[in-house]
Formats: C-alpha cells, sequence, structure tokens
C-alpha cells in the first residue's frame, strides 16, 4: 500500500530529529521519504492519505524480552517468593500447556502489544511445530523474533526445535518473522550444550541466516544473586568473578547476544558486557514485581553498553504495556540513586525504540522513522485532559501517555490497527479462545 501520513508531529528517533507538522511516505513496506507536509503532499499526489494533525507518529516500540505464551497465566499466581512461585504455580501449569495453548497466549499478547503501540517483541518459548508463538505473531501482523528456548535436560529436542523454528520460519512472514537461539540460562544450560548452541547458531544462520538478517541469541543473565552457587550446584564449576564473566570464559558472548535481567552484576561482568558488546534488556517492572534487584542501568549506559527494555512475561509483570515500562525505567533509577538527572526521557526512549532495533541486530530496518527503514509506525493522540497543555512530547511520552492513547499502529506498512480497532484478527474471539485454553488448562491441572 502506497501512504502518507501527515500534519503530525515526527518523532523520528534518527538524524532527522522531531519534524512539526511533518510527513512520512510509505511504499510497500518501506518508508521512502519523511519531510514537512506541504512539500510532501505535493511530491506524492495520488497516495492514500492518514491525517495526523495534532497527533504523535514514532517509532513502533520494541519489547526485546518477553514469553509471549504466559499472558495464559495473567494473574494466576502473585506474591510468591520465587522459589515457591515457579515450583508450586508457573511450572506445574506449564507442563499442561499445549502448542495450540502457546499459539492462543501469543495471539492475546500481540493483540495487547499492538494496541499499547509495540510493534515488534523478542519472545522466549517452547517451540513445538503444530502451534507456535510464530504463527500467532504472523496472523496478528506483529514482527517478532520468535525463539525456542534450551535446556541441558531435553537437548535432543532442542536441537530438532531450532531447526524446525529456524527452517520454517526465519525470514517469513515477509520478513517480519525472525527466529532466535535461546539458552535459558547459565544455570540450567550446562557449559558443554553452551558452546554446541554457539555452533548450531552458526549452522543455522549459514543455512537460514545472512548478515542483514540474523538469527540472534536469547537469554536469561544475572537475574537474581544465588546464580553463581546454582551454576556450581548444576555443573559443579565454581564460578569466582561473575556469571557474564563465566558466560565469557566459554567463548559465547557477542554482539548478537540479548541477555535479559544483569542485575547481579561484578565489575568483570560490566567489562565483559562491553568489550562483547552484548545487549542487555532491561525489566524494571518484572524485578520489582519478583524482587530480583535492580541493575545497574546508569552505569551500564555510561560505558557505553546498549541497555534496551522488556516487559518480560505477563505472568512477572503483569502486562505488555511499554509505556509502563519506560516510566519505571525512569523513576527507578533515579529513586534508587537519589538523583534525578538519570535517565532522562529522551534516553528512555530511545532505549525503547532504535536501541531495542539495535538489541535484536534488527536496526537496519527498525527502531527510527527513516526513508529506507520499514514502516513501523505508532500514532499517538494527545489531545486528552491527562496530556494537555503540551510542551514536551518527549515528556508526555514517558511521564504521562496511557498505551491507550495509541489510536493506529503500521507494522512493515500495513495498518494494524486503525481508530484503536485490530485489523487483521478479532480481538473478542482471541480473548474467547484464550478463556477456554485457560478452561481447558485448568481442568487438565486438577485432574492430575
Ligand atoms: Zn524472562
Amino acid at each position: 500500500m502506497n501512504l502518507v501520513i501527515f500534519g503530525g508531529t515526527i518523532l523520528t528517533m534518527g538524524s532527522m530529529g522531531i519534524i512539526r507538522d511533518g510527513a512520512v511516505v510509505v511504499e510497500g513496506g518501506t518508508i521512502i521519504d519523511v519531510g514537512k507536509s506541504d512539500e510532501i503532499k505535493r511530491k506524492y499526489p495520488r497516495y492514500e492519505r492518514i491525517d495526523a494533525s495534532g497527533k504523535i507518529v514514532m517509532p513502533g516500540l520494541v519489547n526485546t524480552h518477553q514469553h509471549a505464551a504466559m499472558s495464559l497465566l495473567r494473574g494466576y499466581a502473585d506474591d510468591y517468593p520465587l522459589r515457591e512461585w515457579l515450583e508450586n504455580w508457573v511450572w506445574p501449569f506449564e507442563r499442561h500447556m499445549t502448542g495450540y495453548d502457546i499459539y492462543v497466549g501469543a495471539l492475546l499478547t500481540a493483540v495487547e502489544s499492538v494496541m499499547g503501540g509495540t510493534t515488534t517483541i523478542n519472545t522466549m518459548y517452547h517451540y513445538m511445530e503444530d502451534y507456535n508463538e510464530a504463527m500467532a505473531f504472523a496472523e496478528v501482523g506483529l514482527r517478532g523474533v520468535i525463539g525456542h528456548v534450551c535446556f541441558s535436560w531435553r537437548k535432543d529436542h532442542d536441537r530438532k526445535a531450532l531447526n524446525d523454528l529456524a527452517g520454517r520460519w526465519h525470514g517469513k512472514a515477509d520478513g517480519t518473522i525472525r527466529v532466535s537461539v535461546d539458552p535459558h540460562a547459565p544455570y540450567t544450560v550446562d557449559p558443554e550444550y553452551m558452546g554446541e548452541l554457539r555452533a548450531i547458531t552458526l549452522e543455522l544462520n549459514e543455512r537460514y541466516g545472512s548478515s542483514g538478517e540474523p538469527i540472534i541469541w536469547h537469554t536469561h543473565l544475572a537475574e537474581t544473586e544465588d546464580e553463581a552457587r546454582k551454576i556450581k550446584e548444576s555443573f559443579g564449576v565454581t564460578v569466582e568473578n561473575g556469571v557474564v564473566d563465566y558466560m565469557d570464559s566459554l567463548g559465547v558472548l557477542s554482539g548478537d547476544v540479548v541477555a535479559a535481567h544483569c542485575i547481579h552484576l561484578t565489575g568483570r561482568d560490566m567489562e565483559a558486557l562491553r568489550t562483547r558488546s552484548v545487549k542487555v534488556a532491561h525489566n524494571p517492572i518484572s524485578n520489582l514485581k519478583l524482587a530480583s534487584g535492580v541493575s545497574p542501568v546508569p552505569e551500564l549506559l555510561n560505558m557505553g553498553v546498549t541497555v534496551a527494555l522488556g516487559t518480560d512475561s505477563p505472568c512477572s509483570n503483569n502486562s505488555a504495556d511499554m509505556f509502563e515500562v519506560m516510566k519505571f525505567t525512569a523513576l527507578l533509577h533515579k529513586g534508587v540513586n537519589k538523583n534525578p538527572i538519570l535517565l532522562p526521557a529522551e534516553q528512555v526512549l530511545r532505549m525503547a525504540t532504535i536501541d531495542g532495533a539495535k538489541a535484536l541486530s534488527w536496526d537496519n530496518e527498525i527502531g527510527s522513522i527513516e526513508p529506507g527503514k520499514k514502516a513501523d509506525l505508532a500514532i499517538l493522540n494527545f489531545k486528552r485532559p491527562h496530556l494537555w497543555p503540551l510542551y514536551s512530547e518527549i515528556s508526555h511520552l514517558i511521564y504521562a501517555v496511557k498505551s491507550s492513547d495509541v489510536e493506529t499502529v503500521i507494522i512493515n506498512g500495513r495498518i494494524i490497527m486503525e481508530d484503536r480497532e485490530i485489523k487483521t484478527v478479532r480481538v473478542e474471539e482471541v480473548m474467547e479462545k484464550a478463556d477456554k485454553a485457560k478452561e481447558k488448562l485448568l481442568e487438565r491441572l486438577h485432574s492430575h
């Protein structure tokens, strides 16, 4: 579709900065021109138009750490100690989840995410052949990196799943779906398997990927204080200088690794993140809810580490709202460091857009509004009492906006939501499916 979005304030998050009364031209899935409305309207008289007068046009948000299928567990169990929460609640529930449940959970998260202005999600879950998260994202039209989570206890299963996932989905759905290899964490993946997963990633990239479209890594790292002890307990390996340093000693860290959390870090850990260009996915709401601790984000940013943002799963957050995540990020680090100048609004917005794209090695196509990039856009209505009056668009986006202020969302040049109506799937139907899946899961759980 050829489209001109005109009249709005364009936050490009790129070299063109903020353009007032600006316009974006989309041809196929790609942005071909950005400029002042008058000029653009003259240049492209025949293109279909979206009037964004009085509205904000921004790059869609990039959620760099999700477990999309887990929306089926939203609110199922809260306020327990982590171990009890996992062992007595989350894991027993998940053992009964089928491929279809995973698909339905991911559909629900995809719809919720689009409605909140998110256009790309990096998700780690179990890949199944029959139904999976990739199918759900493609159906909704959401861009995503779909992972398969790997554990030492099921290596054969993982090898097969990774091959199938990469072969069937990498670069598919008009290039909106990419895949990743996801070692769960250094205490559930033994050192040897960690190395093997690196080799598998290389092989898969040779077969299905390319330098512009890589198959990346997605893992949990340094989430809880006792991670070094858990590694020793599981594999008999002594971790002396921190868990990131330990991962580095295995030779598995590089610029294609998205490491979620990175909370409990030694000096050597931070140095390893920097020298290996590892990308950090910061999940402030999940970290607070699970009482995991606070990641030293200001220090990491100072060192030049790329820190992007994520919600984490819908049962440790419990929403997929990236505007909430941005606000928490800005407030949390000011509060714990007693320093109001840390994490200013503009920096936080970068973390959720262009730096999120960098984290997923996808910044050649997404994360900012620039000619040549894919058209992933969110249009917000600022004519609301809670967004009035207006001094700075970016201030409002971080401190005052609600995700329900997002009106229209375009992904890969397709209008996925217009005036808050999702065009690709019926939202009521998705909710009904999720409700039925939940009831059946509870039945299976209680009959065991
Ligand atoms: Zn997680």
